[in-house]
C-alpha cells in the first residue's frame, strides 16, 4: 500500500503541483490549506467538490498532531503539552503566559543530540528531525486547544523556537515552518514576533543572517570563557567562542537586529563575580545585545542547582553596573517539570522506553 502524505506537510506550491496533475484549478490549494490551518478533516472541507475530497483522501492523510497529555501549572501561568506524532513519537510545546497573551515555545526535533549538561532533552539523545508540518502543527494544535478551553482566539503573541532540539540542526524544516507561519495569505503571523534560539551552530548563524527575514535570534551562551563553556555545553568543542562571537557580530551587522544571549545561572559554576566581570569585559563595546539571565530549573537528573534569588540578582546588578542590557527571569513552569524535554522524559520513564540516539542530517 502506498503511504499517504501528511496534509500538514504540504505547501501552496506542492498542492498546486498535485492539483495540476489532477486537472484541478490552482486556487484550490489555498482553500485546502485554510482548512488544514484549522486542523479540519478532509470530510469537512465543504467548499471543495466531493470528488476532489475523495481524491485528496486517496493521496493525503488528515491525521494531524494530537494532544495526548497536558499538565497545567496555573499559578505560574504555564501549560506544557505533549503532542503525539503520527509515528507514535511525542513532542513538547509550551504555552507561557495567559491564554489571550501567551508565548508559544515549540520544538524542532524529537529529543536532541547536543547533550547540554543542564537539559532534559539532551539526556535522551536525538531520535529524529520534525517535518515543517510537525513544527507548524504544534502552533495550530496549541491554538485549537487553548481556544476550546478558554474561549479566546488561541493564537500566541510570540513564538519561540526553544523547545526540544536544536533548530539549526534541522535548518530547512525550521525555515520552511517560519515561511508557512508568516505567509500573508496564510497564517500571517508577525515575523518580528518569532525568535529562533540556537546553541551556537556557527555556519547556520551566518546562513540565517542572509535569510532577509526579520526573525529574532537568541544564542545560548551560559559561560564567558571556552573552558567553562565546554564543561556545560559539548558544542563548544566544535564551535568555540572564538568562532561564535564573530558569527554573532555578523548577524547583528547584517540584520541591524538585537541579538539575545541566553545565560542559565548555575550555582557556583557560572554565577560568580569573576564570570560577571568577564562578560562585561567582552561585551561592553558591543551594540544591540541583550542578556537574558535564567535561574536554572533543576531537572532531577544532574547535581546542578540554581543560585538563590539574591545571588541571581547580584549577578544581574554586576552586569548592569558594567553597562550591559540584561533581564533576569525565573525559569517558568517549575511545578510541571517545564525544563525542556522533561515531560517527554517522564513519559519514557512511565512506559519504560528510551529511544536510542540517532544520526540525523541537518
Ligand atoms: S539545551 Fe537545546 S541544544 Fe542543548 S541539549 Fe537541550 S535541546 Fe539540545
Amino acid at each position: 500500500m502506498i503511504e499517504r502524505l501528511s496534509l500538514l506537510d504540504q505547501s501552496v506550491d506542492s498542492l498546486e503541483g498535485w492539483l495540476n496533475e489532477a486537472g484541478e484549478p490552482a486556487y484550490r490549494s489555498r482553500q485546502i490549506l485554510k482548512w488544514v490551518d484549522q486542523l479540519q478533516p478532509i470530510d469537512s472541507m465543504s467548499d471543495l467538490p466531493a470528488p476532489l475530497r475523495e481524491l485528496l483522501k486517496e493521496k493525503f492523510t488528515d491525521e494531524y498532531i494530537d494532544t495526548s497529555e497536558c499538565i497545567e501549572s496555573k499559578d505560574e501561568g504555564t501549560n506544557r503539552f505533549l503532542f503525539r506524532l503520527k509515528d507514535g513519537e511525542a513532542v513538547e510545546s509550551v504555552q507561557i503566559g495567559a491564554p489571550e497573551d501567551y508565548t508559544a515555545c515549540i520544538s524542532t526535533q524529537v529529543g536532541c543530540g547536543l547533550r547540554c549538561s543542564f537539559c532534559a532533552s539532551g539526556k535522551f539523545g536525538l531520535v529524529r528531525n520534525l517535518s515543517p508540518g510537525e513544527i507548524v502543527g504544534q502552533i495550530l494544535s496549541l491554538r485549537k486547544v487553548i481556544s476550546q478551553r478558554h474561549g479566546v482566539d488561541g493564537w500566541p503573541r510570540h513564538i519561540v523556537y526553544m523547545g526540544m532540539g536544536e533548530p539549526f540542526q534541522n535548518y530547512r524544516a525550521t525555515m520552511e515552518s517560519i515561511r508557512r507561519l508568516i505567509d500573508p495569505q496564510g497564517i500571517n503571523f508577525g515575523v518580528r514576533r518569532i525568535t529562533v534560539s540556537t546553541v551556537g551552530l556557527v555556519p547556520e548563524i551566518y546562513r540565517f543572517a542572509e535569510e532577509d527575514l526579520q526573525v529574532g535570534l537568541a544564542v545560548s551562551l551560559h559561560a564567558p570563557n571556552s573552558d567553562l563553556r565546554k564543561s556545560i555545553m559539548p558544542i563548544e568543542e566544535v564551535y568555540p567562542l572564538s568562532r561564535l562571537f564573530p558569527a554573532c557580530e555578523k548577524y547583528i551587522e547584517k540584520t541591524g537586529r538585537r541579538l539575545t544571549f541566553e545565560y542559565i545561572l548555575l550555582k557556583d559554576i557560572n554565577d560568580g563575580p569573576k564570570e560577571a566581570k568577564k562578560l562585561v569585559e567582552i561585551f561592553k563595546s558591543w551594540k544591540l545585545v541583550h542578556f537574558n539571565l535564567i535561574r536554572y530549573n533543576p531537572i532531577g537528573m544532574t547535581k546542578l542547582r540554581p543560585p538563590s534569588p539574591p545571588q541571581a540578582k547580584a549577578f544581574l546588578h554586576r552586569l548592569r553596573e558594567g553597562g550591559l542590557h540584561v533581564t533576569l527571569r525565573q525559569s517558568p513552569g517549575k511545578k510541571i517539570n517545564a525544563a525542556c524535554g522533561q515531560l517527554r522524559g517522564l513519559e519514557y520513564e512511565k512506559h519504560g522506553v528510551r529511544p536510542e540516539p540517532a544520526e540525523v542530517e541537518g
